[in-house]
């Protein structure tokens, strides 16, 4: 009976164990999915030549820019 009770704590120990790594290498897991979504496309403003993501760019004519003063100076 001694042996069943022993092997019981075993057997949890190791169903512990295991469950808790599951849940390190769960947490490890969804790290990478969040990162891909936040790399942006960069893009060199066409007038000073600062990298800025293209969601805050200025479209212009002749590229994109770091704000609308330099779309104007260089496109003026
Ligand atoms: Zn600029």
């Amino acid at each position: 009976m001694k042996s069943l009770l022993i092997l019981a704590i075993v057997v949890l120990a190791v169903w512990l164990w295991r469950s808790g790594r599951r849940d390190v290498s769960g947490s490890n897991r969804s790290a990478p999915p969040s990162a891909p979504p936040d790399p942006q496309e960069m893009v060199r403003c066409a007038h000073c030549g600062v990298h800025l993501p293209r969601s805050d760019a200025v479209a212009g004519r002749l590229g994109l820019y770091c704000s609308a003063e330099h779309r104007q100076s260089a496109e003026a």
